[in-house]
């Protein structure tokens, strides 16, 4: 078999785990296979690693490329065994990582097709890791809009929609298919074309990557982000884990909202408390609080302050998140260890300022700096009535 028929079998049977081969070239720890499977990367997606099994030995494939028309594949090498041209070894996918490559490079296909369709909105560039996708948009639109185009796209993978290789020379695409290809145009000799839909489909556009078959292989895609006209979601399984971990910060916080106030913090520490391997999920818990913090504040001379008591939390956490305090906010938290941490984003109520007027009010002990400060009220009666007092002085 040459090469470029070799090219072409992670088109034909990209779900193809193993073959034999025979090494027809060694370049230093570079070799050729008189076929390969292997996929050297390209249009977004990254090359496939594997296995090359030999005299019962593995050996690890750590980069495939492709140049001038052959592909190369980087192997891990042991001292004791030497390759030569000739021998027949056994290729073997990552199979796992390929899965996911082949469902996230699809489920962009889809999701740039309902852009287009929807918004008239073109994708520029689109780059996947396993189980993220990430694609550059050609105009600003809103996050509803993109919300729209991912339940769409949702509700599509559902159904029972095929995925159509079609490999044809240069003058059949011409004439038949070029007019009615979405996207970029191809002036290969040989042009590969991916279609959405059995019969004529929904979306047509030139493609060399590897996809599934059907697009009910992949169960969903979650939205993640979009900033600058760049949209991350995740998917498959990745979706499913990110949503599920969303959702439960999304069910706290919407308890939280309900309840407000002092409800708020002991649920925040009783998390801590009952599970200490949630501290990451607890940061962003209280970052969260700290973004919709005035929902539970009252206001003094114009300044928005809340000031909450709480079991047991820990400072660093408390400050780690304190960067996600909301503008123009004060907030004081009393903790069971009788240490009251202050946190401001108001540049007239500098947080450092409050401790030092306490401290000389009530000789307690504290300092800090404008935005987060702590000090010691274990003396002081009444510690929220005198801190209210001196935010109305200040
Ligand atoms: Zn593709």
């Amino acid at each position: 078999m040459n090469q470029e028929s070799a090219t072409a079998i992670y088109w034909s049977s990209p779900y193809q785990q193993e073959i034999n081969a025979k090494i027809t070239k060694i370049k230093g720890s570079e070799v050729q296979f008189s076929q390969t499977f292997f996929y050297p990367g390209g249009g977004g997606q990254l090359h496939d690693k594997g296995r090359i099994l030999y005299l019962d030995t593995e050996f690890p494939i750590v980069e495939v490329y492709k140049k001038d028309e052959e592909i190369w594949h980087k192997i891990k090498k042991n001292k004791e065994i030497q390759f030569e041209v000739g021998i027949e070894v056994l290729l073997k996918l990552d199979w796992e990582r390929r899965y996911e490559f082949m469902k996230a490079h699809t489920s962009q296909h889809l999701l740039t097709h309902i852009l287009m369709k929807k918004y008239d909105c073109k994708t520029l560039k689109a780059n996947f890791e396993e189980g993220k996708v990430e694609i550059e948009i050609d105009k600003k639109l809103n996050l509803s809009d993109i919300f729209d185009a991912i339940e769409e796209e949702n509700n599509t993978l559902n159904q029972d929609a095929e995925i159509i290789s079609i490999i044809v020379d240069q003058e059949t695409y011409s004439k038949r298919y070029k007019s009615i290809t979405r996207g970029k145009t191809s002036d290969e000799d040989t042009v590969r074309l991916i279609q959405l839909g059995k019969d004529e489909g929904f979306d047509l556009v030139c493609c060399g990557g590897i996809h599934v078959r059907n697009l009910s292989e992949i169960k969903g895609i979650v939205f993640d982000s979009y900033k600058g006209n760049m949209i991350k979601y995740f998917v498959d399984k990745h979706a499913i884990n990110f949503a599920n971990e969303q959702r439960l910060l999304m069910n706290n916080l919407e308890e939280i909202t309900e309840k407000k106030g002092k409800k708020l913090l002991e649920m925040v520490t009783n998390k801590i408390r009952n599970n200490e391997t949630l501290v990451q999920g607890n940061v962003k818990l209280l970052k969260m609080i700290f973004e919709n913090i005035k929902t539970w504040s009252e206001e003094i001379n114009d300044k928005h302050v809340t000031i909450l008591e709480l079991d047991e939390i820990d400072r660093q956490i408390i400050q780690s998140s304190a960067k996600e305090l909301e503008k123009d906010s004060f907030l004081g938290l009393l903790g069971s260890n009788s240490i009251l941490y202050l946190l401001s984003s108001l540049e007239s109520l500098p947080a450092n300022e409050v401790v030092s007027k306490l401290s000389s009010k009530t000789g307690a002990k504290g300092g800090g700096n404008k935005s987060f400060a702590q000090i010691s009220v274990k003396d002081i009666e009444n510690p929220f009535s005198v801190l209210k007092e001196i935010i109305k002085e200040i």
